[in-house]
């Protein structure tokens, strides 16, 4: 399809990942990390993602163009960021991606649950991320209003038919196995059933440091809950 035929799609995009066995369940993805996020989460892999800017580094039809040369390799394309839900095109964006029949994936922490509402008809996938506990979600985010926007985010995709997964980066100096637990009882009380826990690295010039996930004894307290799976860096 001639993306002359399309919407103009006013999305800002930091960089994007043109092949990834990782970031789609099970596909072979490329990433488009979208520009701009609300939190700044004190751990943050992409700080370089976190300013919004208005002008994007990446036109958007330029990646339409990559991904039409990739149809038939490439399964599936992933908004990640920063945080894609504050990209006021990322409907038009998705659609025009889906059109070309590639399936359609989502990294979010769920910072604008009107705009989730919006994009999860042609949304496949959600990548969720639950940072903390909901009373302590500030700790790590510093944004005030995170914890709440995260929660109206979840239960909209727990409402909805998509398929998600749900996951939780454990950096030891901020959560403990008691905040580890204490999010375990609320995943099951939602009546979620499998939950991520993803290894922490620090990166350094002086070397990369891992910041430890549970013990085992502890994973199989959190198994009392639901499914945890563990996945390494
Ligand atoms: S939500 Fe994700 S992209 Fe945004 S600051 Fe936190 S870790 Fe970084």
């Amino acid at each position: 399809m001639p993306i002359t035929n399309a919407l103009k799609v006013s999305i800002s995009i930091g960089a994007v990942l043109k092949f990834s066995t990782l970031d789609y369940p099970g596909k072979l993805s490329a990433v488009i990390f979208c520009q701009g996020c609300p939190n700044n989460c004190v751990y943050c892999h992409n700080p370089d993602f976190i300013p919004a800017k208005t002008a994007s580094s990446i036109n958007f039809d330029e990646v339409v163009n990559f991904l039409l040369k990739r149809q038939g390799l490439l399964e599936a394309v992933v908004f990640s960021g920063g945080d894609p839900l504050i990209q006021n095109d990322l409907y038009e964006a998705m659609f025009q991606i889906k059109s070309r029949g590639f399936l359609v994936g989502l990294h979010t922490s769920g910072v604008n649950p009107k705009r989730l509402k919006e994009i999860l008809d042609i949304t496949d996938w959600v990548g969720f991320d639950i940072k903390t506990t909901f009373e302590k979600y500030e700790n790590i985010t510093r944004n005030k209003v995170s914890a709440q926007l995260a929660q109206e985010s979840l239960n909209i995709i727990l409402k909805s038919n998509v398929a998600y997964e749900i996951r939780t980066t454990v950096d030891s100096r901020y959560i403990t196995f008691e905040d580890l637990k204490g999010i375990a009882k609320s995943l099951k009380g939602l009546g979620i059933q499998k939950w991520v826990l993803q290894e922490c690295i620090l990166r350094s010039k002086s070397g990369d440091q891992k910041l430890l996930l549970p013990n085992t004894d502890e994973i199989e307290q959190l198994k009392q809950y639901l499914k945890v799976e563990i996945r390494r860096q």
